[in-house]
């Protein structure tokens, strides 16, 4: 859509950090029934005290450097203190004044080229408990119950400027930022990404979204309100009155919640159960030593082992970094990079879209699909055969070899071919003698006619090479 209307979007995105144990203390952070992972300390006991889990802060150091964000040479935690049942303590820990990381920008490819979004902070919190409204929302249930489970989870909130002109850059954002984090180990793929957005049109007043839960939810909410604003500013309407809106699942859409709201008080103050955190040089350089491969410096080693171009390694790596490790340990066995690099990110992810499940939870494993790329390669299967294979490869998990044998797949010999070219001609005489009188439409029917006789059981360019010859 090119039209002069701008639109201005912003991103807070918050998700859970990898570990084994909370933040403060060292209850598990795994699933569990509601309120067994808990003790005194995530519980807010009068008398307890925080401890840090250098993890945590370990993970956050991680992530702000590859945001290239400053951090700066001492952190501290704040006490936000609010009064809710998802909060023992009557405060929540945080960072305030000090995050672990300042000032960064991420490059995202758009249009060809890349463009550079700010990050205005990094920093690390604890998740509050959940509350479970029993038999509606927090309108009309009759009671709520709570899970502390969840208390003193690890999280990590990224907020960027507002950057972004359009819905789908930010969707590119969103992807290269979880690749990220999947490549620093630092979360993984079923952890849920939260966003509240704020979008505006300049010349209106802004509108937050809040508390959009996962990748999806966070694109079609900004979908409907970058659409909505626009269409108003059309007919002249802008937002007048800064307002706060949600996003509802069922419908796709959204809706106010409250007008023109200024920052809550929290008040803020410093968590005094917890030390300063020196972040000097040394400290930083030997955390720094153990971040992963990003994913940028990976879209660049695919284009020098396996030759890859840019946008393919792109969507092998922020597709899934699953995708991209299965992608590897193919190409360990697969002459043919390039060849394999199409089949992972067209066929392959088809059927696993279509199917809905991830290359992990697919029964496919790449020493299967090593064995069907090589058949590819060896042209004892084509294209077509091996569209056919494919979906059946992903929801069963049966071996290639089996698999061909059961359906009575199988590329024929050029014997074959010949004695099927032999046959169409006869049938069709006056296609081949037009075709010689230099009708060139003829050959594509003949071909046609040639491939159905041998229920395409053959490389397409063999066969048309074959039946040239033959004519
Ligand atoms: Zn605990």
């Amino acid at each position: 859509m090119t039209d002069d209307i701008k639109c201005i979007i912003g991103l807070e995105i918050h998700t859970q950090m990898k570990t084994k144990s909370k933040i403060f203390c060292s209850c598990p952070v795994t699933e569990s029934e509601p309120n067994t992972n808990v003790c005194p300390i995530c519980l807010g006991y009068p008398g307890t005290k925080p401890m840090l889990n250098k993890k945590v802060l370990e993970n956050g150091v991680k992530i702000a450097k590859a945001l290239n964000c400053n951090i700066p040479q001492h952190v501290f935690f704040s006490r936000k203190s609010y009064f809710y049942p998802d909060m023992t303590k009557n405060f929540q820990i945080t960072q305030y004044e000090i995050p672990i990381g300042l000032n960064g920008n991420l490059s995202i490819p758009w249009e060809g080229k890349s463009i550079k979004i700010r990050i205005k902070r990094a920093h690390i919190e604890e998740d509050p408990g959940r509350l479970e409204h029993v038999g509606g929302d927090i309108t009309n249930s009759k009671y709520t119950l709570v899970d502390y489970n969840r208390a003193g989870i690890p999280l990590i909130e990224i907020v960027t400027e507002p950057d972004f002109t359009n819905p789908e850059q930010a969707g590119v954002f969103l992807k290269k930022l979880r690749a990220i984090l999947e490549h620093l180990d630092v979360y993984d793929s079923d952890m849920i990404m939260k966003a509240d957005a704020n979008i505006s049109i300049q010349g209106g007043a802004r509108v937050e979204v809040k508390n959009i839960t996962g990748f999806h939810n966070i694109m079609k909410a900004l979908e409907y309100e970058y659409n909505r604003q626009r269409i108003m500013a059309k007919q002249g309407n802008f937002v007048k009155l800064q307002e706060t809106r949600a996003y509802s699942e069922g419908s796709k859409t959204t809706k106010q919640l409250r007008l023109k709201e200024s920052e809550a008080d929290y008040g803020y103050i410093f968590e005094p159960d917890l030390s300063w955190q020196n972040m000097n040089t040394d400290r930083l350089s030997i955390i720094f030593k153990t971040m992963n491969e990003l994913p940028d410096e990976r879209i660049e080693r695919f284009r020098k082992e396996y030759n890859l171009t840019p946008e393919i390694s792109t969507v092998l790596i922020y597709t899934d970094k699953a995708l991209a490790d299965f992608f590897e340990t193919c190409a360990k066995k697969v002459k043919d990079k390039v060849l394999l690099a199409n089949w992972v990110t067209t066929h392959l992810l088809k059927c696993l879209n279509y199917n809905d499940v991830s290359i992990s939870k697919s029964k496919l494993s790449p020493e299967n699909f090593s064995k069907f790329v090589i058949m590819l390669e060896n042209g004892e299967l084509n294209e077509r055969l091996g569209k056919e294979l494919i979906k059946e490869l992903v929801s069963t998990g049966k071996d290639v070899k089996k698999l061909m044998s059961e359906k009575n797949i199988s590329v024929i010999s050029d014997a074959d071919i010949e004695s099927g070219i032999v046959e169409v001609l006869k049938k069709n005489e006056k296609a081949v003698v037009d075709y010689k009188a230099g009708k060139v439409e003829s050959f594509t029917f003949l071909l046609g006619e040639v491939l159905k006789k041998i229920k395409y059981q053959a490389d397409v360019q063999k066969v048309k090479n074959l039946l040239e010859k033959k004519l």
